[in-house]
């Protein structure tokens, strides 16, 4: 089933409000397997909504408009609708009861111009309104269906909930599952060729890619009788992309963030943590503290953004300052060195680099990042390069802080249970 949505309103086309409806309806729909490919916001102008609604019936079986059911001269969406679908105004007793009701409870009288508020369309399904005046309104004719919905998100959302959903349900059979797979540690373009031929035959299910700051997530998508049968279409797909990217994938859990992943492995391995941050001020201890339960692992954060706070807290030398600057591969590993003694954590992670937008030179550019890692010794340092305002840089540095650690720790993983394997 083909949807499209309508946003009527002169306050939305002006800017003076968010049109967060249309975000709702659109992830409803899609949730629901309605395939939405336009949305169209237009004022309370009588000529233009009927424009913008006709041209939705000719390229979609259901319209969805929000706003514009009001009592007032501009609230016009109901009667522009029924004018087009030769649908009459009829009233509907319930709705007019409401109304009075309403009303009464809030000892306001009601004023002539409410009364049209009463009115649906013609063998239309009313949906009563439990937060407001104006009734929703499913109409349909032929096989186009006009759903109408007030503005007031608070109003929109209980009705869409109410009665949209089991409606949609009716009329379209089947369901529209998905699952998730992150991954940390390889950009879009690469997971993008590496799985081109899935991509290239893919039909049901389908798999989508979004990039996020240092994270690529693949939305494997399935439309089937039922939950059970979607899964059933989707497990081999997750399957096959957990085989090719291998530890790239850090979880197929919509709600575990990169954080949570590493949190979790540490807590499966007895292993404790520390952060010492310059150019990250803090943000990647913060995202560890994101996680619930991760006071059993983390054992200490530092700050150590000027040179003398490096030198004196986690024991950065000031030969090594002054001989590589505080942006260097020898600074990030005496920060993870001293880090690591100063804490006793069996992790530690540190982060130093040039966010910019001043500072860069030639050779260290704004946008050069270190990150180091130790894991009980086994220390490694990279260098990265980001690109973007200061913000971003930051972003990025803390999203590969997150990605090395967990490599180091999955890599120490495997040579501590080789190891035993060997000694058996
Ligand atoms: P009312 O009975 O309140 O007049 P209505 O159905 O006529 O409701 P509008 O008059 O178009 O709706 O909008 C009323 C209010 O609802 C707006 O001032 C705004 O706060 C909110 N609203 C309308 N459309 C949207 C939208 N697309 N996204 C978010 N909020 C909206
Ligand atoms: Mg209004």
């Amino acid at each position: 089933m083909v949807g499209e949505i309508i946003s009527v309103g002169t306050e939305l086309l002006l800017g003076n409000i968010v049109n967060t409806n249309a975000a709702y309806l659109a992830e409803q729909c899609a949730a629901l397997g309605v395939s939405c490919y336009y949305q169209t916001c237009v004022g309370d102008n009588e000529e233009r909504l009927t424009e913008t609604l006709k041209m939705a019936f000719k390229r979609s079986d259901v319209v969805i408009l929000t706003g514009g059911l009001g009592p007032t001269q501009d609230d016009l969406t109901k009667e522009v609708v029924a004018k087009l679908m030769q649908l009459k105004l009829v009233e509907d007793s319930k709705a007019k009861e409401m109304l009075i009701s309403y009303f009464e409870k809030r000892g306001i009288e009601i004023t002539d111009n409410n009364w049209k508020q009463a009115l649906v369309p013609e063998q239309s399904i009313v949906m009563y309104n439990d937060n407001g005046t104006a009734p929703g309104i499913i109409a349909e004719k032929g096989k186009k269906t006009a759903i109408l919905l007030p503005g007031p998100p608070g109003e929109m959302k209980p009705m869409f909930e109410k009665y949209v959903v089991d409606y949609f349900k009716q009329r379209n059979p089947f369901v529209i599952s998905s699952v998730t797979v992150k991954l940390c540690g390889i950009g879009e373009s690469k997971v993008e060729s590496e799985i081109k031929d899935l991509i290239d035959k893919q039909d049901n299910p389908t798999i989508a890619t979004y990039a996020k700051t240092g994270e690529v997530h693949l939305r494997v998508t399935a439309k089937a009788e039922n939950e059970k049968e979607a899964l059933k279409l989707i497990r081999p797909v997750v399957k096959k992309l957990k085989t090719r990217f291998g530890e790239k994938v850090f979880t197929t859990e919509e709600s575990v963030t990169l954080e949570q992943a590493f949190v979790d492995l540490l807590l499966a391995n007895n292993l404790t943590v520390c952060t010492v941050e310059s150019c990250t001020g803090g943000l990647v201890s913060a995202r560890l503290i994101n996680v619930p339960g991760v006071s059993e692992v983390y054992k200490f954060g530092h700050v150590t953004y000027s040179n003398k706070a490096k030198r004196k807290i986690v024991g950065v030398k000031k030969s090594t300052l002054e001989k590589y600057t505080a942006v260097s591969e020898q600074v990030a590993l005496q920060m993870v060195k001293g880090a690591g003694v100063f804490s006793k954590a069996d992790v530690a992670i540190s982060v130093t680099g040039i966010a910019g937008p001043e500072g860069g030179t030639e050779d260290i550019p704004v946008g050069t990042v270190f990150i180091a890692c130790d894991v009980k010794g086994n220390t490694r340092v990279e260098k990265f390069q980001f690109k973007g305002n200061r913000t971003k840089i930051r972003e990025n540095a803390v999203a590969a802080a997150l990605t090395l650690s967990r490599k180091c720790v999955l890599e120490y993983i495997t040579q501590v249970s080789f190891g035993n394997k060997k000694d058996k």
